[in-house]
């Protein structure tokens, strides 16, 4: 364990991706730091999500960070989605490479967080007794790292195995003749679902709502591709910096409906034979925005559903049809709906036959019993408020975080809150976040943030602070962009539906990463418009010395 230092310029909480570019950048700017991870090591969602099939389905190459040109060139991607035990060893070189791992403490949950106006400091606290003074606090926690833990009867009782696909031991899980029930259909339920079934005895999956997914068509990675891609590696990631989701996709000239049947299905085809998560969003430029053109694209892949699923019926249970395609996230698979054709597979359609306990023994629904010896709970993550509001964080005269965000998040640019100075929320709700490639979304704003508190120091500021005006504004804008799309259309966990009493509010910015950056860099540049800036006013501590 690192030695604690318990005052420092800014305390960063987590250590996945963000974590770990925050630590590289600020480090850079000459500031003393702590870090604190509750998992044993650096990696974030990668550490954390070690079930069967878990990937990334944005393409390795582009899921990787740009920051370093030497990085982008030393590492080499094998495959075109890395495997998960991949991507966790590309956090790890990053973090040995940059000798990052330092000034974290791992095993360590950050539990609280309170603003001390007299000193213009957060004081930190974690469930180890640590106490840390920071001038500021980044909160590099994740928007999919509190994971939902499933809300039914009895499950207590299950005298078999529970298993959380957000929380997969480490050790590995063998399922091998094992009658096993995953419970959810989302992006980890639909990686992990094929994979379970070619091992367990009988598989049995529990979907409220069938999901749109599309098949990754996962392959090597040909060493001569990928030594061309870092070849114009610096060019790619300007594109891919500029472009709407932070991954290089073709923009849509035509609407769904102006061509006619046959235009629009080899269109179709085209974009579902890319094996891209973008690909299929971006056919037409009206698919998530017009209800008639986005039902084209939702009724090509139930057709596709229809002609991969033997069973008519089961293919019509897998048809997604009370959500518009691309409002939830869509995934891709390996294999998903074949999966169905299995013997050993089973779907249970729990919007018509409800789960209603766990039992000793298995699952208990409506009209039957289920026998199993491992329960999986794909059940997702209470996300992006949901790593925010973990730990009890009071800002300036005493506001909670928490009653502050009860009707829903708040920020100015996703990055900031009103009342809580000097925290900064990377790829917080109000920014693309988890709409856009996570990579890029990150860079830019801990990019930003360093811009901000390089700014501060230069003007002999000590505190920073978004106005609730400006907030109301942006807040206003993010809800404006959100209803001119279909998104509110769905009960997906962007507006926070899959956790019971949460506030159904549209959280990522949906107005695409190009508009974003113009605006967040437009701010930093009119001097912080929006923010109060607050002078020092007891002469400023200077920075440590450059740790680089
Ligand atoms: C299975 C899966 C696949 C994904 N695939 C993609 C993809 O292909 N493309 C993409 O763009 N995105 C993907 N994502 C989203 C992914 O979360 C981001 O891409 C990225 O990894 C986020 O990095 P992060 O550092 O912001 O957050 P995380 O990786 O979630 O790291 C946050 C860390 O903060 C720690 N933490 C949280 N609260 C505290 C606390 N109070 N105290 C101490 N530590 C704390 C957590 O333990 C965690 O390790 C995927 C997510 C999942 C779950």
């Amino acid at each position: 364990m690192t030695e604690l230092r318990r005052d420092v310029d800014a305390v960063v909480v987590g250590a996945g991706f963000a974590g770990l570019y925050a630590h590289h950048r600020l480090r850079r700017l000459g500031l003393t730091l702590q870090g604190f991870e509750a998992a044993a090591d650096v990696g974030g969602t990668w550490w954390w999500n070690r079930y069967p099939g878990a990937r990334c389905d944005v393409e390795s190459m582009d899921y990787s960070y740009s920051f370093s040109p030497e990085l982008e060139q030393e590492w080499t991607w094998t495959e075109r989605y890395a495997p998960q035990p991949e991507i966790l060893r590309y956090a790890e070189h990053v973090a040995d490479r940059f000798d990052l791992r330092r000034d974290i403490r791992f095993e360590t949950r950050v539990t609280a967080a309170t603003w001390d106006e007299a000193a213009q400091r957060w004081q930190v606290e974690t469930d180890r007794g640590d106490r840390v003074s920071a001038r500021f606090l980044i909160m590099a926690t994740g928007c999919l790292s509190a994971a939902k833990e499933p809300e039914i009867d009895g499950i207590g009782s299950f005298r078999g195995r529970t298993l959380h696909t957000g929380r997969w031991p480490h050790e590995g899980v063998d399922l091998t003749g094992q009658r096993v029930g995953v419970i959810g259909t989302g992006s980890s339920g639909i990686q992990s679902i094929p994979l379970i079934a070619q091992q367990a005895a009988h598989l049995t999956v529990f979907q409220r709502t069938p999901n749109f997914t599309m098949p990754a068509k996962h392959a090597p990675l040909d060493p001569e591709a990928v030594n061309a891609r870092k070849a114009r590696a610096q060019e790619i990631r300007k594109a891919m910096r500029e472009s709407r989701a932070g991954v290089i996709v073709p923009v849509p000239e035509h609407s769904a409906l102006e061509v006619d049947d046959q235009a629009r299905r080899a269109r179709f085809e085209q974009a579902w034979e890319t094996g891209t998560l973008y690909g299929m969003v971006a056919a037409f430029n009206d698919l998530l925005i017009d209800r008639d053109a986005n039902e084209t694209a939702a009724e090509f892949v139930r057709a596709r559903i229809r002609e991969t699923v033997a069973d008519p019926d089961l293919a019509e249970r897998l048809s997604p049809r009370n959500h518009p395609f691309g409002t939830k996230r869509p995934c891709l698979d390996s294999g998903y709906y074949a999966t169905y054709n299995r013997d050993n597979v089973t779907l249970v359609d729990v919007r018509s036959n409800p789960i209603v306990a766990i039992t000793p023994t298995g699952v208990r629904t409506t009209t039957d019993e289920h026998d199993l010896d491992v329960i999986v709970f794909a059940t997702g993550f209470d996300a992006m408020t949901g790593p925010l509001l973990g730990p009890d964080i009071t800002g300036a005269g005493g506001m909670k975080l928490r009653d502050k965000w009860a009707a829903g998040p708040r920020t100015y640019l996703g990055i900031a809150t009103a009342g809580f100075p000097n925290l900064f929320t990377v790829t917080g709700p109000g920014s693309p976040s988890v709409l856009v490639n996570m990579l890029v979304a990150i860079e830019q704003h801990v990019d930003w943030v360093a811009g901000c508190i390089a700014y501060l120091h230069e003007h002999d500021l000590a505190s920073i602070d978004a106005t609730v005006e400006a907030e109301d504004r942006w807040v206003d804008h993010v809800n404006d962009v959100a209803s001119y799309t279909l998104f509110p259309q769905a009960n997906s966990w962007y507006m926070g539906a899959n956790v019971p009493g949460k506030p159904r509010v549209f959280m990522p910015y949906i107005g695409g990463l190009p508009r974003y950056t113009e605006t967040i860099d437009g701010v930093a540049a009119d001097g912080y418009r929006g923010f109060t800036l607050t002078p020092a006013t007891a002469p400023e501590r200077e920075p440590s010395a450059s740790q680089t």
